[in-house]
């Protein structure tokens, strides 16, 4: 259920300006110690178990936070409930797990040993085959302008987190890789998966937060959990509502505006807010942008009107692959691709277009007055609870935190 609202410079006060350094503090103090806050559950590499290091309690006034970093991916969890401590590890293990499966990087992953394997036909875990199997389905339904066999083009470029440096590869070798990209060449059956072709890999850079996020709601709300919020690299899961029943408010990031400079929020309860985006990882040549978005009809990256597309929704690895599908098709492309595959009712959208104009689609609120809301950066102090949103697969840094926490250094907030 989602509620909406246009930010308004001196009511909703949001000024969460987490640059990558200051995240990384907060969380290097957590570290070190957060007073009598601090528990360190797991420790232990041995036992399979993910290094845990929590704050708080789980209670209402207390909750428990952990941060950890993932397939180069920042991810940050509050919950409450009295089982908090058990839920954290659980959600702990879980990440870890899935960066050994999913990872088209890690050469220990299982996706990596697919990529590189000897037969053509494999037996594949339950995670990376549903996560494949999610893959094909929006390769698919966007008639490959999502591929998950992109990852042979995509090993050409270069794009580098937060340096924005790179050079345009070789278009003869943009070409002869992209002969290698194909959706329809990966048959799943079960478990079972098989390629039609030796040079076919899979990344599932598009889709994997999504469904990661996906799975760890399932499981906190299997075990009871009503109230949490997890941000993976930026992309904000709501479980239940704050313990006090109001909805979470989630900041959108203006594109290519400092962090934390916020396009506007949404209040919402069980949904995720996906983005993609073309200012996270993306250089300049040639006074022309190249973002990591790749159009895999041309090998290059996504030649698109949109700065930024949001889905705001109940499934999470719908809304990463919708949020990429989203760039590569453009705002008009977009939405006749989600009138034709009935996605209006189960999705919201924003749009974020070159010049930072937003409209929501179907519903807009922006429009009923008429024009499209300018972005604007919110500076005032009425920004507790809110988790700024934005975009980054494989992220370096906390996408997002309690404002509360940013500016005190603690994780002490207060709900
Ligand atoms: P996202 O940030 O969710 O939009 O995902 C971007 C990531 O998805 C890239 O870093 C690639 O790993 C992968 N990717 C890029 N272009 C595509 C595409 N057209 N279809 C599927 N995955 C893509
Ligand atoms: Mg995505």
């Amino acid at each position: 259920m989602i509620h909406f609202r246009i930010p308004d410079r001196k009511n909703n006060a949001l000024c969460l300006r987490p640059p990558a350094f200051f995240l990384s503090v907060l969380f290097a103090v957590c570290l070190a110690g957060c007073g009598q806050k601090t528990e360190s559950l797991t420790a232990s590499d041995s036992t399979g178990k993910a290094e845990l290091v929590t704050t708080g309690t789980g209670a209402a006034d207390d909750p428990m936070e952990w941060s950890g970093m993932y397939f180069d991916t920042m991810i940050s969890i509050r919950l409450y409930g009295d089982r908090a401590a058990e839920w954290m590890q659980g959600c702990a293990d879980y990440c870890s797990s899935m960066e050994n499966t999913l990872s088209a990087e890690k050469e220990t992953s299982e996706l990596y040993r697919v990529n590189h394997r000897t037969k053509q036909t494999v037996t594949v875990s339950d995670d990376l085959a549903e996560c494949i199997e999610e893959g094909l389905k929006y390769s698919e339904m966007s008639d490959g302008a999502f591929d998950i066999t992109i990852l042979p083009v995509k090993d050409l470029w270069d794009f580098e987190e937060n340096s924005h440096e790179g050079t345009v590869p070789d278009d003869a070798d943009i070409q002869e890789q992209l002969k290698k990209v194909d959706y329809t060449k990966v048959h799943l059956n079960g478990n079972e998966l098989s390629f039609d072709s030796p040079d076919t890999m899979i990344d599932l850079g598009g889709i994997a937060k999504g469904y990661i996020s996906g799975k760890l709601k399932e499981y906190l709300t299997g075990e009871g959990c009503r109230s949490a919020l997890i941000n993976l690299g930026g992309n904000v899961r709501a479980i239940g509502t704050k313990p006090d029943g109001s909805e979470w408010t989630v900041g959108i990031q203006t594109p290519f505006d400092d962090r934390g400079t916020v396009l506007t929020t949404l209040s919402t309860s069980d949904d995720s807010v996906i983005s993609s985006g073309i200012y996270e990882r993306y250089f300049e040549s040639n006074g022309k942008i190249y973002h990591h978005i790749i159009d895999p009809r041309t090998g290059y990256p996504a030649e698109t009107d949109l700065n930024q597309v949001t889905v705001v929704g109940e499934d999470d690895a719908a809304g990463d692959a919708l949020a990429t599908i989203g760039i590569v098709l453009g705002e008009n492309g977009m939405k006749k691709f989600l009138k034709a595959h009935n996605l209006t009712s189960s999705e919201t959208v924003l749009f974020t277009d070159q010049d930072n104009s937003y409209a929501w689609y179907p519903s807009d609120p922006a429009a009923s007055q008429g024009v499209k809301s300018q972005s604007k950066e919110i500076q005032d102090s009425e920004s507790q609870n809110t988790e700024i949103q934005s975009i980054e697969i494989q992220g370096t840094e906390i996408q997002g935190t309690e404002i509360q926490s940013m500016e005190s250094q603690s994780t002490e907030g207060n709900e």
